[in-house]
């Protein structure tokens, strides 16, 4: 029975199985912790349950029209909202669509169920939007909040949602799960999992930006023996470079979007619309940069792991790099990861990382700026 298929998480499965039981259903529940894979299945099999017309114990039956359709994503009565892509909000539209289909009458099943997936990413006004929907749930309806980042929620909305916390899954099941959606093997599964903490849309992110060429560049300049200076600006040349393209492929789709939305729907809703695209490349190329800091880090703790004769290292493709970064001192070593947290702070708080990113790779190197 397919609640079963999510091992690991008694707890919470058990806790949702008896409010099905019970029939005690909260307008509004919030899945965090735990990885993607276990939150999507949770909300897919908690909506079965509560439609299934042979459900046993809380379980779904796997096998009634109702359990087939959710599965399918076919159901009338179960929808699904997500952001467009790795960086985009929410917005407005998606919620209103929501609030709309939320007050129309039950098509099949007895209970609607919306899942809104990252829901972190909510941006102000559909997190209000939203808010009004919760203030006045309309009956046999669930709202399923998923999130990676609950306190990135509004504390209102939160305050309304009915918590489940999940558990990380034993990590073979979630390597399997990221060789499925990415196609990469089981070596690079792993050291992504390691470094990310494995999210399906950095998957999407590391592909788009090509982060494993990047990383292989990285790698070879941080091994070779080339004087400092030149393998610093050749480094932070990389990142620069990478950033510009970014945002000049992006806004070149970006243009080309707007003069159709113009066309179609006058120039002041297209404006908000072109501001709201220019923040989420702005907002990608944050998370990129996020993501080079934690590969510089993985490299650190490897060169830690090194040092205290520990053979589960994470870049197992870098031994010499991390035979050489593990010469630095305990102390010096974790003075590094101080400073690549405190750069992953300050990137959070909007700073402009591309810059700071040379002196980052004169405290990987070893070296004092001149
Ligand atoms: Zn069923």
């Amino acid at each position: 029975m397919s609640f079963q298929k999510i091992i690991g998480e008694d707890l919470p499965i058990n806790y949702l199985k008896k409010s099905i039981n019970k029939e005690r259903i909260s307008p509004c529940y919030l899945f965090h912790g735990g990885i993607k894979w276990v939150r999507d299945t949770a909300a897919r099999e908690f909506a079965k349950a509560l439609n299934c017309t042979n459900r046993d114990n809380g379980e779904p039956c796997d096998r009634c029209l109702s359990c087939k359709k959710i599965e399918g994503d076919v159901h009338p009565d179960f929808i699904r909202v997500k952001p467009g892509g790795a960086a985009s909000r929410i917005g407005i539209n998606k919620i209103r669509e929501v609030k709309e289909k939320v007050h129309l009458s039950h098509l099949e099943g007895k209970w609607k169920v919306v899942v809104i997936e990252n829901a972190h990413r909510l941006n102000v006004e559909s997190a209000n939007a939203l808010l009004k929907i919760l203030e006045e749930p309309p009956a046999f309806t669930t709202l399923i909040l998923l999130s990676p980042r609950p306190e990135l929620l509004l504390p209102t909305i939160v305050s309304r949602c009915d918590r489940v916390r999940f558990f990380i899954p034993p990590r073979d099941r979630v390597l399997a799960w990221i060789e499925d959606v990415s196609g990469w093997e089981r070596e690079k599964a792993s050291l992504f999992y390691s470094i990310t903490g494995g999210d399906e849309e950095l998957i999407n992110l590391w592909k788009e930006m090509e982060i494993w060429e990047l990383r292989g560049k990285i790698l070879e300049l941080l091994k070779s023996k080339k004087p400092i200076f030149s393998r610093v600006s050749r480094l932070t040349e990389l990142i620069n470079e990478k950033v510009k393209t970014t945002k000049k492929k992006n806004k070149e789709a970006i243009e080309k979007k707007m003069k159709e939305i113009r066309a179609v729907e006058g120039k002041s809703s297209a404006k908000d619309k072109e501001n709201q695209y220019l923040s989420e490349v702005e907002e990608k190329i944050k998370i990129f940069l996020t993501q080079i800091l934690s590969l510089l880090y993985s490299l650190l703790w490897d060169a830690m792991m090194h040092k205290k004769g520990r053979k589960d290292i994470l870049n197992s493709d870098s031994i010499i790099i991390i035979k050489k970064l593990s010469t630095c001192s305990m102390e010096e070593l974790e003075g590094k990861l101080k400073i690549l947290e405190k750069a992953r702070f300050s990137l959070e708080r909007n700073a402009n990382l591309t810059l700071t990113f040379a002196s980052i790779f004169w405290t990987i190197l070893d070296a004092e700026p001149e």
